[in-house]
């Protein structure tokens, strides 16, 4: 599971929207939250706000601190130093009231044994003050025609599913999801993205644990990046680590005969080992009407015609393989 957090010395990576100033406290505030196991220090500083019906989705490789930060946020971790506010509270020091506000979802499954999917929900909704009604639960995430199949009878992606739906059952204004979609078939992840979306839209606040690049990409609002224990870039999926300030790539095949390129091109064309030429360009539009302009001009294609923006998994594979000291 996981949270987010940032460098102490800039200003808050996980930053508040600009609208921010009209919104009341963030459900997770989180100022320089440290964890020391031994001699490892496994958190380092973390800085980070999720605010009220946001997605926010926290990412990092093996061991970078993930299920260490999330697991204080849920108060089931003692942290080392640091502040922690979730819902108002601090989660070590939190009572049945607050639980009942959060939802958890972990990576391992939870039901229980020779109970049919419906009384398996059942059996939670009575822990909670005031629990979403069963059949609600059902639908919201696809498990109306199972209610009555026994939770040994699921398929894994079902059973996630009521793991999910056990989250929901007491109705938590705040849904942490670690590594929901993990084992899932392709239309079997859709469903379950459709699942979180629809949080969002319910209002619920979902802090999302993932290894997914294209799940963080279709449901969060804001990612942060946890490295070796700190915050190493923060933003929405279009703007994480710079990425809209990224070089376009633009990729091509000249004809043989073709000639020289045009003279702006020439000094961003990198030549390929199979005859095609990449152009890196910080103005893809303005060099692909080049491009074109000169290619029409000369009165031949350019079939295999190619432009690609950095995508999600080129900003994180840089921002995680990059030695600390590189980091912007
Ligand atoms: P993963 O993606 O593999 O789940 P993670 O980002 O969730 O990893 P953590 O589980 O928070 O990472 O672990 C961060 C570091 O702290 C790792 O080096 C891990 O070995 C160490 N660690 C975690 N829990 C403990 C513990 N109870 N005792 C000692 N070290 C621990």
């Amino acid at each position: 599971m996981i949270t987010t957090p940032e460098t102490p010395s800039k200003e808050p990576v996980a930053a508040p929207p600009p609208d921010a100033a009209a919104a009341p406290e963030p459900v997770i505030a989180v100022r320089g939250l440290r964890k020391r196991y031994g001699d490892l220090e496994a958190v380092r500083g973390v800085d980070l706000e999720v605010h009220r019906g946001e997605i926010f989705a926290f990412l990092g490789p093996n061991g970078a601190g993930k299920t260490t930060v999330v697991e204080i946020l849920e108060g089931f971790r003692e942290r080392t130093a640091g502040a922690v506010t979730v819902l108002g509270t601090d989660p070590a020091h939190a009572g049945g009231a607050w639980r009942d506000r959060v939802g958890v979802v972990l990576q391992e499954s939870s039901a229980e044994p020779g109970l049919t999917v419906r009384e398996c929900l059942e059996l939670y909704a009575g822990y909670y003050r005031a629990p979403r009604p069963i059949a609600e639960t059902l639908a919201l995430v696809g498990l109306t025609a199972k209610a009555d199949t026994p939770g040994e009878g699921l398929s894994g992606g079902q059973r996630r599913r009521l793991d999910v739906a056990l989250a929901l059952v007491g109705d938590p204004e705040l849904i942490f999801l670690d590594e929901p979609t993990t084992g899932f078939d392709p239309s079997a992840r859709r469903a379950a993205w459709d699942v979180v979306a629809g949080l969002r839209s319910l209002g619920k606040t979902v802090f999302l644990t993932t290894h997914y690049m294209d799940e963080a990409e279709r449901l969060a609002d804001r990612i942060a990046v946890i490295v070796d224990g700190e915050i190493v870039a923060a933003g929405t999926p279009a703007t994480l680590g710079g990425r809209d300030r990224m070089d376009a790539r633009i990729r091509f095949s000249p004809p043989a005969g073709a000639g020289p390129l045009p003279a702006p091109l020439q000094p961003l064309a990198e030549p390929g080992a199979d005859g095609s030429v990449t152009l890196r360009s910080e103005s893809p539009l303005a060099h692909v009407g080049v491009l074109a302009g000169w290619a029409l001009g000369r009165g031949f294609d350019l079939p295999d015609l190619d432009v690609r923006r950095p995508t999600l998994e080129d900003v994180y594979l840089s921002l995680t393989t990059t030695d600390r000291k590189d980091r912007p």
